[in-house]
């Protein structure tokens, strides 16, 4: 008998965007003259940049001749993107992580997702609330969790992220194994200082635990104070592991690539104490498991680096800024407590009592804008919606118009 991973039953289906499809699809059938402005999931929307478009376009030209066809590539990504990748970065921020310590793939769902295969089943593993989902159900999915019980898998270490702590998870007050932490954070669009990812690497050092940092939009950070990278705080690269993607930061979510930093000097641990790289063990999953990247899409990520691309990237990421800008604004005159949206393309903003629910109906209803409800991304964040900055900027105004109109 075919038996099936029962821990696959604990999972909580994931009603989120179905639910609010269907809330936004009821809507429209009864106003079919309001066209409705979608600032809810996480996706672009402007198109790929030149130099990104000029990039991709070589690597298919030269994959159509004999002479420079490429058949299956390293599985760790060509050294021309890995170069790249390192130099700047890492290298330009004083972050000394080497080409081969980057595994490109196809992008940081997967990777974040699939990193956990690694761990001992039974690690303790402390995740912040609200999350990104991958995080928590590729875990419930291997079986580190109990059932779900009130809005929680029984055996996570939750970390609560409220106004209180300034959105910034607390060290766990219970030894934990595995940390994950995601700056600029999604859903809030909190980020962390340098201060607060010193305090997280010390604990790890000091309880032989490991960080998996979730940088996916770290290209968001324009105050130049704030780290990037956690590898530019010392002695990270013995205790962490960084996901980092080119969805949001070059609009490559249906482009596909992304990279793994798993440094050379981490490791883990055998029952009997002895040190296991975990270089070594990502590198024998990656390569038994993954067969590369594409090369055009190589050859495109590789064009972020140009000089036309940097530039191109920054406006690129800026005209979303700007978009963030406006819903910040709108949301400081109407009086609402939020936090998020200047170094992060995600406005996470406060209900004033309002259920996340309730507060997503009445923008729907009222000024026909989509927005996310916090309650989707876990307990502490049934009180939240986020806004997402991913639009044109002139339907951002128009949105940000209707709902001032709309709570005035
Ligand atoms: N990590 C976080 C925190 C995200 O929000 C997302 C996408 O929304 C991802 C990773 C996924 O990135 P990718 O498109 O590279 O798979």
């Amino acid at each position: 008998m075919i038996r099936a991973n029962e821990h696959f039953s604990k999972l909580q289906a994931s009603y989120l965007f179905s639910d609010i499809a269907k809330r936004v699809q009821t809507f429209q059938d009864a106003n079919p003259d309001v066209d409705v402005i979608r600032l809810g999931i996480g996706d672009v929307t402007r198109g790929l940049s030149p130099a990104i478009v000029d990039g991709f376009r070589q690597g298919v030209e030269e994959m159509a001749q004999d002479a420079t066809f490429r058949g299956y590539g390293p599985e760790q990504g060509y050294p021309f993107l890995r170069d790249a990748i390192a130099a700047n970065d890492f290298h330009s921020r004083g972050a000394d992580i080497s080409a081969d310590e980057i595994f490109v793939s196809d992008g940081a769902k997967c990777d974040s997702g699939n990193f956990q295969e690694l761990f001992a089943k039974d690690i303790k593993i402390a995740i912040p609330d609200p999350v990104y989902p991958v995080y928590l159900d590729t875990n419930v999915m291997a079986g580190r969790t109990g059932t779900y019980e009130d809005g929680r898998y029984q055996g996570i270490y939750y970390m609560d992220c409220l106004k209180e702590n300034g959105f910034m998870p607390e060290l766990p007050k219970t030894p934990v194994d595995l940390i994950y932490l995601c700056f600029p954070n999604n859903p809030t669009g909190a980020t962390a200082t340098k201060e607060v990812l010193r305090t997280w690497v010390d604990y790890a050092r000091e309880n032989k635990a490991l960080i998996l940092f979730d940088a996916a939009y770290e290209a968001f950070i324009r105050d130049e104070s704030l780290p990037r990278s956690i590898y530019e705080i010392k002695g990270a690269k013995e205790v962490a592991v960084e996901f980092r993607s080119f969805s949001k930061t070059a609009g490559f979510t249906g482009t596909r690539c992304g990279f793994t930093v798993v440094p050379k000097a981490c490791n883990v641990y055998a029952a009997d104490g002895t040190k296991i790289s975990l270089h070594g063990l990502w590198n024998r999953r990656h390569t038994t498991k993954f067969n590369g990247v594409s090369y055009p899409v190589q050859k495109a990520a590789e064009a972020v680096y140009s000089e036309a691309g940097k530039v191109q990237v920054k406006e690129y990421i800026d005209a979303y800024l700007a978009n963030a800008k406006v819903i910040r604004q709108t949301m400081a005159d109407l009086g609402f407590d939020f936090v998020g949206g200047e170094n992060s393309p995600y406005i996470w903003i406060h209900g004033g009592g309002r259920d996340s629910w309730d507060f997503f109906d009445l923008l729907l209803n009222k000024a026909g804008v989509v927005c996310t409800p916090g309650g989707g991304f876990g307990r502490c964040g049934n009180d939240y919606i986020r806004i997402s900055a991913f639009n044109s900027l002139e339907n951002v105004t128009k949105a940000m118009e209707r709902v001032k109109d709309a709570l005035k």
